[in-house]
């Protein structure tokens, strides 16, 4: 039932590269987990060459990262590897919260239909690594297993890194190098670089369990439960019928005793009864939630976990690693293509240490509800979860996990501020809402229409109400050096020759994005909108580029 056997994959003997002097490549990624895989698929995808190194030859073990959020599936199906995930992944929108056995608190992650991906799906981290990998071969990423960085410098213009092989040791420089080694991250350490936090005082228990099992693909938690009193519990639903059980064991709990079978078994036994299962895997916890101080050294830019760490409640690792390399690799092609000045880059650090304190605080603040570090805290906690069985206002207190949501970051120096009135929540600096749309009269959907580009977006009544003024400038912003291609969404069908054309169908782009006829978003590869105007004007878009690439 449903295990899963681990791919090899081809080691190439690293001898063209053992050369004196080193070799110097254009842009060098260290550690092929789901965050550097990310990066490297985005050079390809921006026409850069790259080198990745891992230590390893296989996917991770076990399941880790189980929650992928409907941003980073929106950001894998950009990179091209969105469909098969979510086909093999298990979608689901739906959290309950238990206090013992009676349900006090619910909720929807997308109450508001019209997406083109779910809340979260559910799939186990070495079914993502392998898509990764998969299409980083495709793309023509050149990636060596089994060499480990073991050393590194930052210098001013490069960085140059040894490494280790089974053909013996070598030294490579890079003009860029994107460090993901992951949290205990070697290279980090190698540079004397801190990063700061705390280490959570709990443990848990991780046991993923084959079972065929009908309850309902939501996502569980439970406080107090008459099978586990006293410590909480989360379950989840993965892919080929695995589920994953996460039992809190408190900090006192030996790691070493309760990974044995004969005490894990026991405590599944409790909860599920009279169904068979079979473990998968087992594993326990610690946590902490920390970052580096800053996540750019010279030509070095950190990613994941080797940037950032925090606990697991909320899904906030890998998706928020994923969503650094979204912010990242656009910014990285251009400065490497002479496009933009080099410090277009500490926006990337600016823009992701915002995040990370973001999703620190999130993760913080459920881990403390989760785990109450007093007496006092405690009583507090259950309190809420008490109030909340009866008083909807108590529901806001409960707190079994914030779960990933992107990082609006309207502060980013790349906006450009609002002069025009609108409402909503699509305002510099926010990550593009989705919509259903039609293009030549077939169903799409406007996230799949963005990306890897700037883009311009102008709304319309009627493809015939746009100027022949407007359509040449936005044709010409198309063939500057920096494209921005144009996108026309209209509230009616239409056509234009050489220039896409969305109808809106269900008019969810004007509600989103507050739209009237003629306004108008610049929109960032990452797809994250950078300015909105409620007209066209050339001279503005183009003021709104070179700000938004740091050429200002
Ligand atoms: C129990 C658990 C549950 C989790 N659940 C979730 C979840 O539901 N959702 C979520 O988003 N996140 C979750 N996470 C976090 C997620 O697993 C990590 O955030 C994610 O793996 C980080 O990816 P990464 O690529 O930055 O690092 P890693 O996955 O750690 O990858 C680092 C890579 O670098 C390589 N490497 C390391 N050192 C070297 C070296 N010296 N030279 C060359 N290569 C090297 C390693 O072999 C590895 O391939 C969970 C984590 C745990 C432990």
């Amino acid at each position: 039932m449903g295990s899963y056997t681990y791919p090899k994959f081809n080691y190439v003997p690293p001898t063209d590269l053992m050369t004196q002097p080193p070799q110097r490549k254009p842009l060098v990624v260290i550690g092929a987990g789901p965050v550097g895989l990310a990066a490297a698929i985005d050079a390809r995808l921006h026409g850069l060459d790259v080198l990745l190194f891992d230590e390893d030859d296989s996917v991770s073990v076990g399941s880790r990262a189980v929650c992928y959020a409907k941003r980073t599936l929106e950001v894998l199906d950009r990179l091209g590897v969105g469909q098969p995930l979510c086909e093999k992944g298990v979608s689901w929108n739906i959290g309950r919260t238990f206090l013992q056995d009676e349900e006090v608190y619910q909720f929807n992650l997308v109450p508001d239909p019209g997406h083109k991906r779910p809340g979260m799906i559910n799939l186990q981290q070495y079914y993502l690594e392998e898509a990764l990998i998969e299409r980083a071969l495709q793309l023509g990423v050149d990636i060596r297993w089994k060499c480990k960085a073991v050393g590194v410098r930052a210098e001013a213009d490069h960085a140059s890194v040894s490494l280790e092989s089974p053909e013996g040791t070598f030294d490579v420089e890079a003009d860029w190098l994107v460090v993901a080694d992951g949290a205990r991250s070697p290279m980090r350490r190698h540079l004397g670089l801190d990063i700061e936090g705390h280490v959570f005082k709990d443990r848990f228990l991780i046991a993923d369990v084959v079972m065929k099992a009908d309850f309902p693909a939501e996502r569980r938690m439970w406080f107090d439960p008459a099978f586990h009193p006293g410590q909480s519990v989360l379950l989840h639903k993965q892919a080929d019928n695995v589920w994953r059980v996460d039992f809190q064991l408190g900090w006192d709990a030996d790691p070493e005793e309760e990974r044995k079978p004969e005490r894990v078994l026991p405590r599944l036994k409790t909860m599920f009864g009279d169904q068979d299962f079979e473990l998968e895997w087992v594993s326990i916890y610690t946590f902490q939630c920390r970052r580096m101080k800053d996540f750019r050294h010279k030509r070095l830019l950190f990613v994941g976990d080797a940037a950032h760490q925090v606990s697991p409640f909320g899904a906030r690792g890998s998706n928020s690693g994923l969503q650094d390399t979204d912010g990242l690799m656009w910014k990285l092609a251009l400065v490497m293509k002479g496009l933009a000045p080099d410090a277009l880059l500490d926006s990337y650090d600016a823009e992701r240490t915002y995040a990370a304190d973001e999703n620190i605080l999130n993760s913080t603040r459920s881990t403390d509800f989760i785990t109450p570090k007093s007496a006092t805290s405690r009583m507090f906690r259950n309190a809420a979860l008490e109030l909340a069985r009866h008083h909807p206002f108590a529901r806001k207190l409960v707190n079994s996990g914030r779960l990933s949501v992107p990082s609006f970051v309207t502060h980013s120096v790349l906006n450009t501020p609002d002069t025009d009135a609108f409402q909503g929540d699509m305002l510099p600096g926010a990550p593009m809402d989705d919509a259903p749309m039609q293009r030549n009269g077939k169903d799409v959907w406007l996230i799949d229409q963005l990306g890897n580009h700037f883009q311009c977006l102008v709304f319309v009544d009627q493809v015939s109400q746009l100027d022949a003024g407007t359509l040449s400038a936005l044709r010409a912003l198309e063939a500057g050096a920096i494209s921005v291609k144009p996108l026309i969404i209209s509230r009616h069908a239409g056509a234009i020759d050489g220039v896409t054309v969305l109808h809106d169908t269900q008019g969810l782009f004007a509600k989103r994005y507050d739209a009237q006829p003629g306004s108008v978003w610049l929109a960032r590869p990452d797809q994250h909108v950078v300015a909105r105007w409620r007209n066209f004007s050339n001279t503005a878009v183009q003021a709104a580029l070179r700000r938004a690439t740091a050429n200002a």
